[in-house]
């Protein structure tokens, strides 16, 4: 069982053991907890369900470090690091199972190590909390634009003010996949909140920031913290998703950064090949890129981006009152939007 009822202005830093491996060494979990001003709500944040994405991680200790505990209306439970096993391998799975923890939730009691740890994590923090943010990022030499992925599965929606709170520019919307934590906590009644940030394997401060900007203005927008969330009066909903990948083997060079809006036709990058030769690389749609490969060498059939059309995009308005700052996707992306 976790500790969750400490003393009102109090920080705790505990763990839970899910498990044993072969040399008799446990595998605990590690988790913190902030009790405020008031119990309620209980706030959720966690990260590395994925081991090697390591952004969400640092976001968790800065903030625990950070926020003063009596400026906090509700309780923290924050776990940093959820693959415990994939996060010592530097590796999205454990290596040994080579299992996808974000598709076992909620777990099996008497499951390998991975679906323990799913079990383990879905009953003792997950149901005990009111709503979440659950942080992760591209993997390897994927580089993500911070936003949050609102996913469906048959006829299940989440909630999107969850995701607006966050508030960043865009918010993908696309269909996830059974066993997915924001999909099983959503059927649940447990809003828990994908939020992407940067990419696997390294910390990157501007990602970072981003993420405990993310986290803030979520606080702020459901009154766990004073002030008004900063962020845009208008996001954008996008579900054209986009894998563009090499037509050639070479070096890909990108000309775009995440973020940017480009329209059919636009140069997103080329890719040298080792004769020399230049193939430039095009965006198909009129488009804002969500990620980009930041591992040079390719080929053929390796992604090198991933784009958002702006067929289909909704515009979501923000319905609370909040500390307005523009929406610079949208300002370049109006003129596609119907
Ligand atoms: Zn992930």
């Amino acid at each position: 069982m976790i500790k969750l009822d400490i003393e009102e202005g109090k920080k705790y830093r505990g763990k839970i053991k899910v498990a044993e491996l072969e040399d008799g060494s446990k595998v605990e979990i590690p988790y913190f907890v902030m009790r405020g001003r008031r119990k309620k709500p209980v706030l959720l944040l966690n990260a590395a369900l994925h081991g090697d994405e390591l952004n969400g991680v640092e976001v968790i200790m800065r903030l625990f470090e950070e926020l003063d505990p009596m400026q906090v209306d509700g309780t923290i439970v924050a776990v940093p690091v959820v693959n415990v096993l994939a996060f010592r391998s530097r590796d999205r799975f454990d290596v040994i199972e080579k299992r996808d923890l974000n598709r076992k939730f909620p777990g099996k009691k008497d499951g390998n190590v991975t679906e323990k740890i799913a079990y383990h994590f879905f009953n003792e923090f997950v149901k005990k909390a009111d709503f979440g943010i659950d942080l992760h990022a591209g993997m390897k030499g994927h580089l993500l634009l911070p936003h949050g992925r609102a996913r469906t599965l048959g006829d299940y929606a989440p909630k999107l003010e969850y995701y607006q709170a966050l508030g960043t520019d865009i918010i993908f919307y696309h269909e996830g996949e059974k066993g997915m934590l924001n999909i099983t906590a959503g059927k649940h009644g447990i809003p828990i909140v994908c939020f992407e940030i940067g990419e696997a394997d390294r910390l990157d401060d501007f990602y970072i920031n981003e993420g405990m900007k993310g986290v803030k203005n979520f606080m702020k927008y459901f009154g766990m913290l004073s002030g008004l969330p900063e962020m845009p009066a208008r996001q954008i909903l996008l579900q054209g998703y986009i894998e563009m990948r090499a037509s050639v083997g070479g070096m890909f060079y990108s000309k775009v950064r995440v973020g940017d809006v480009v329209k059919k036709g636009d140069v997103i990058g080329y890719i040298r090949k080792i004769n020399g030769k230049k193939v430039y690389v095009k965006a198909g749609k009129n488009s804002t890129v969500m990620g980009i490969r930041t591992l040079s060498a390719v080929r053929e059939g390796d992604p090198i981006a991933w784009m958002l059309s702006f067929e289909n995009a909704e515009i979501l308005e923000i319905k609370k009152k909040v500390k307005i700052r523009r929406n610079r996707i949208l300002e370049k992306a109006e003129r596609f939007i119907k």
